[in-house]
């Protein structure tokens, strides 16, 4: 795609690239491209004055192209920078989507968190029906996907209560899965060739747990939620689970923690064993993800276990007593259409699990599903706002609310990614990780840990602080060391350790 800018305003290019990405998901942003006649053009000339922001976008492809004007007052519900990102929003949108007949469901919002945009407007405007109308009116969405982000915030807000900067979680990555599903785009390193890792990976991951525990003891910190999560943790044998949990429970007072989940997802790794494992180490939630309930759709996606499979393992994660049961499902899966996923959250919803997210389907390039040229967008997304729509309205008629929400890039349909949760049973990580409302240590390879200094009020323009750092990306890394995130190059264990003097900055002068 070629962009052409013009006006008196320097603007966020990768703002109004990522609003393309939404009519032509596939597009290659390049100034030297050659012309051909399917080569969309954006041509953009913003213009700031002392009062407001006039834009006007033309997009055209060939020799079709539609335009629009948009002119936006600055007022005082919105700082100048974000009223100007709003026009240009407006201007994009309404001039590609004439051209395209298509008018995206979240209007101008790009983002991951959209129920972030949300809770600062209800911190503004208080009432949920204003807020609905403001996203309507000012970002464009249609009213259902504005109720939504709006309900997703203020359940958010009554789970988060009163954040504190000693609060934080601890997050324990497992980047092994028994066999790599065809539309996965993690490091998930499949075991039967990387099997041989986890015993290092273990030893060198309880040493980074270790090392996170003494800045918690250090700064007095509150652990409020635990997490495991992967790849697949349940990968591991119940020996090695026992070893991890229980080096988990000689460091962190894991009796006191709201949450302690083991993410455990392919149900062709659950047994009995290794979750009475987890039952007596603590832990109070667990997911068992079906993704669909037809073999057909698993089969195509490479998921390598059957629909009785998730039954079996389902049963053994009720029979287990751990408290909450989390589940998965997928929207605009290949191969599957819009009766089948009908029956497949019918079907869930039967089981009763505490919870149930139900994503869209999203492929990044990495995955193997793409590798024989498969094509998996269309702006439109076929039936999948349909399969969505369904979800929402029949996990709400069997009492469930939702309460986290994200998006992702290149999602069918541009649509969402929503947990829903029968009420006071919400996986609070879920929530504290998308709000970003207190810092999260974490452990082991691809671990990106935040340090959060939460900050609600945007009256002042006081926004959240937070600084992130990571560990090494693969498994290989991670266990022969090297710089990481280190400014002096040396050698390091982890990128706790690396950034011990970054973590005592943080917490020095806060507490
Ligand atoms: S279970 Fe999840 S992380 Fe593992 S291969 Fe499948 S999609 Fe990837």
């Amino acid at each position: 795609m070629i962009l052409k800018i013009t006006g008196n305003c320097k603007i966020n290019t990768y703002y109004v690239q990522t609003l393309c990405m939404i009519f032509f998901p596939e597009t290659k942003f390049a100034e030297d491209e050659e012309m051909t006649d399917v080569t969309p053009v954006l041509e953009l000339d913003v213009n700031e004055m002392a009062e407001s922001v006039k834009v006007k976008a033309q997009v055209s492809v060939g020799e079709d192209f539609c335009w629009h004007e948009e002119t936006v007052a600055f007022d005082k519900d919105h700082d100048r920078e974000r009223t100007i990102k709003i026009a240009i929003g407006g201007a994009v949108i309404k001039a590609a989507g004439a051209l395209l007949n298509y008018q995206p469901a979240w209007g101008i919002l790009i983002g991951v968190r959209p129920a972030k945009v949300a809770s600062e407007l209800l911190s503004k405007l208080g009432s949920r029906d204003e807020v609905v109308r403001t996203l309507v009116k000012d970002y464009y969405m249609v009213a259902k996907k504005a109720a939504l982000a709006t309900d997703v915030a203020l359940t958010e807000a009554a789970l988060i209560k009163q954040p504190s900067i000693k609060d934080c979680s601890i997050y324990v990555h497992i980047p092994f899965c028994p066999h790599r599903c065809a539309y996965c785009s993690f490091v998930a390193y499949p075991s039967t060739k990387f099997l041989s890792l986890i015993p290092d990976y273990l030893l060198k991951l309880v040493d980074e747990i270790e090392d996170i525990s003494r800045t918690v003891k250090k700064y007095g910190l509150n652990v409020r939620t635990i997490y495991i999560g992967g790849g697949t943790p349940t990968i591991l044998t119940a020996q090695q689970l026992n070893f991890l949990l229980g080096k988990i429970d000689s460091c962190f007072d894991v009796g006191a923690v709201e949450e302690y989940t083991l993410e455990s997802g392919r149900p062709d790794t659950i047994t009995a064993e290794k979750l009475a494992v987890a039952k007596a180490h603590g832990v109070t939630r667990i997911s068992v993800n079906p993704q669909s309930l037809y073999d057909s759709v698993l089969k195509r996606i490479g998921r390598n276990h059957t629909v009785k499979d998730f039954y079996e393992a389902y049963d053994i994660a009720v029979a287990s007593g751990i408290k909450y049961i989390n589940t998965d499902i997928i929207a605009g899966l290949p191969g599957d259409s819009f009766p089948m996923f009908a029956k497949t959250v019918d079907k869930l919803i039967a089981l009763r699990p505490h919870n149930i997210t139900v994503h869209t389907f999203s492929v990044k390039k990495s995955a193997d599903i793409l590798k024989n040229g498969t094509s998996i967008y269309s702006v439109h997304g076929g039936d999948v706002g349909k399969c969505v729509d369904y979800s929402q309205i029949k996990v709400a008629k069997a009492g469930y609310i939702p309460y986290y929400m994200y998006r992702q890039k290149k999602t069918v349909g541009n649509m969402e990614n929503v947990g829903f949760s029968l009420p006071g049973c919400e996986c609070l990580y879920n929530v504290y990780m998308m709000e970003e409302i207190h810092s999260i240590f974490a452990a082991g390879a691809g671990a990106v840990s935040k340090l959060v200094d939460y900050r609600p009020t945007l009256e002042s323009g006081d926004k959240t602080f937070i600084q992130r750092y990571c560990n090494h990306k693969y498994p290989y890394e991670y266990l022969s060391g090297g710089p990481v995130n280190n400014s002096s190059g040396a050698p390091v264990v982890n990128a706790t350790l690396a950034n011990q003097a970054l973590i005592d900055e943080f917490f020095r002068s806060r507490l």
